[in-house]
């Protein structure tokens, strides 16, 4: 679905705003409607979902996510000049568009949302990575969200969808491949932005899984892929040797050479190692 929505082109509306991009607030916006439109159509069927759109910012995604078909978004700003812009959206399409100005850090979206609720962003990468991990480790699951759309910096997208045997491989990979199947959608030069950032984009697409792929529990999991990862040369039997006394075997009976490195163990070794720990 393509509406045309009669609102101006977004340099037009940055410069009505005067919405000169900010440092601080990691602002690197997309003016190109098509491209805002394509990255939309990457988070799914939108039509009988609620959409969670984090750092609108003048609104491109926003108007990407409307434009393909989305029941309602509802939008989380935390940089207050961009409020007008986003009314202005929010008129073309009545009653679809709810802004929220804040800190999505600090907002919890989920009385605002109806499900089945999909989440896309391009957000400042450090708030992406933080929100991330938070959306990825709910008290329970499966999560209020079906998937999530989101705009990283290339080499975070890289650890987000690593295997086993390379320097990207840790602790974001394991979170996010759990309970997701995660994959990069597209790749973004840095002139796709305005202004351009140091580094290429990534779209990461994730799909939250109604199971997880491996039993195992979530805080054992955590804790032992956190003790792994944060020594990484150093074999298992040692980086993990604060976990049990008998680290040596029950690293065997999960399964796993003591002499291991983390980087070399997969997700499914991960499972069983945390199921092992769990054991009296
Ligand atoms: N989505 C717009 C686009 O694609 O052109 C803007 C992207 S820009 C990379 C990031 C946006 O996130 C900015 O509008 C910024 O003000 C907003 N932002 C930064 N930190 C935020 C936070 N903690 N909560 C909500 N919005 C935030």
């Amino acid at each position: 679905m393509s509406a045309i929505d009669n609102l101006p082109p977004l340099r037009e509306v940055i410069a009505t705003h005067q919405l000169s991009a900010r440092k601080s607030l990691g602002q690197n916006f997309l003016l190109d409607l098509n491209l805002t439109a394509k990255i939309a159509r990457q988070a799914g069927d939108l039509a009988a979902c609620d959409v969670l759109e984090i750092g609108p910012g003048p609104g491109g995604l926003t108007r990407g996510l409307l434009s393909e078909g989305a029941r309602k978004v509802v939008a989380i700003e935390k940089d207050t000049r961009c409020i007008a812009a986003l009314q202005d959206i929010a008129a073309a399409y009545p009653g679809r568009l709810q802004i929220i100005n804040g800190d999505a850090l600090e907002i919890d979206p989920l009385q605002h949302l109806t499900p089945p609720v999909r989440i896309a962003a391009n957000l400042p990468y450090n708030v992406g990575t933080e929100l991330l991990v938070r959306w990825l480790t709910p008290p329970d699951w499966p999560p209020f969200w079906q998937s999530l759309t989101l705009m990283f910096q290339r080499e975070v997208a890289e650890r987000i969808v690593a295997q086993p045997g390379g320097k990207a491989y840790g602790r974001l990979a394991i979170l996010a491949q759990w309970r997701c199947e995660a994959r990069i959608a597209m790749s973004l030069p840095p002139e796709a932005f305005t202004p351009p950032p140091k580094v290429s984009s990534a779209v990461v697409h994730l799909t939250a899984l109604p199971e997880p792929r491996y039993p195992a529990d979530a805080a054992t999991l955590s804790r032992v892929v956190a003790a792994a990862f944060n020594q990484r040369r150093k074999m298992l039997r040692a980086s993990l040797k604060g976990m049990a006394p008998d680290i040596e075997d029950r690293l065997i009976a999960a399964g796993i050479k003591p002499t291991d490195r983390a980087e070399q163990i997969s997700l499914e070794g991960f499972c069983a190692l945390a199921r092992e720990l769990r054991r009296p």
